[in-house]
């Protein structure tokens, strides 16, 4: 358990491929914060899991990834809690799927504040507390639309190249304090949020579901397999590591060979 004694964030984790970087983390014994909505009961029953599996404190905090001020007491109060926070995955994220005559004003801002700003928020508030113990992870869920674009999302690919710019900046404004920031870039993962854009994908496109499936969505990816969340949790745990320490200011692809294409 070599995380024992470190506090992780994980926003967004009460699903998808934040709930499997929880439970990575709290397997090699860190508290964490898990964050992000759903139904009440479940998210309780997950933080019980969570605590029980690293045998340290596990807390749900609820700020709203589009209130700044939430991300910062987000962070004060896991401070408070477990006396540090060392590890932030910044994970949070929805999808919106139209051309961008089409694009709502509303889901474009929500795009970027919960995909992109929240991330900044998010380091700016936890930072000075890794500095202070000259050790810290911090792990963003880029995505392949970090590297590569797609019609119909324009705010998505807008905000994850911003992730791309944003880990690379603070990588080196922290690169003397034991601190590693880095990007995870996943191809198509089989979660809710991939399952949820089927719909608008089918209305922008006019396709039946299999053909978003087959013609959309693992037609970009060459192993024409989906990522698992477990797959992309165990790369964050890697970056965890001591042996890591040296990776910093990259954005690491787990796309199935996506965009080596
Ligand atoms: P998901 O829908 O399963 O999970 C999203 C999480 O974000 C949930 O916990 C949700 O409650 C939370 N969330 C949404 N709005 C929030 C807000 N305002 N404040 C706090 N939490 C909020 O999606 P997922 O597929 O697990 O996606 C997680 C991350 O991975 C996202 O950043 C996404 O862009 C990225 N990603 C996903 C894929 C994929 O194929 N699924 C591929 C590449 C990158």
């Amino acid at each position: 358990m070599f995380l024992k004694g470190r506090t992780a964030i994980v926003t967004g984790s009460t699903s998808g491929i934040g709930l499997a970087y929880a439970k990575a983390l709290a397997a090699e014994g860190a508290a964490v914060v898990i964050n992000g909505f759903g139904d009440a009961a479940a998210i309780e029953r997950d933080r019980g899991a969570l605590s029980a599996t690293s045998g340290a404190v596990a807390l749900y905090d609820p700020a709203d990834m589009t209130k700044p001020h939430e991300i910062a007491a987000m962070v004060a109060r896991a401070v408070v809690a477990t006396g540090s926070v060392d590890i932030v995955v910044n994970n949070a994220g929805i999808q919106h799927v139209a051309p961008i005559e089409d694009f709502p004003v509303d889901r474009f801002d929500a795009i970027i504040a919960i995909n992109l700003s929240s991330a900044w928020h998010v380091m700016r508030a936890a930072v000075p507390h890794m500095r202070a113990r000259k050790w810290g992870r911090i792990i963003s869920t880029g995505s392949a639309h970090s590297k590569v674009a797609s019609p119909n999302k324009s705010a998505y690919v807008m905000a994850k190249h911003g992730i791309d710019g944003l880990t690379k900046t603070i990588a080196l404004e922290t690169a003397t304090d034991g601190i590693t920031v880095n990007c995870i870039s996943p191809g198509y993962v089989w979660t809710p949020l991939v399952e949820n854009q089927i719909p608008d994908t089918m209305k922008a496109r006019g396709l039946t579901r299999d053909q978003v499936m087959s013609d959309v969505l693992l037609a970009a990816q060459p192993t024409k397999q989906f990522v698992t969340p477990e797959q992309v949790a165990a790369f964050a745990l890697f970056l965890c590591r001591d042996e890591a320490a040296s990776i910093t200011g990259a954005n690491l692809s787990i796309d199935g060979g996506w965009t080596a294409a």
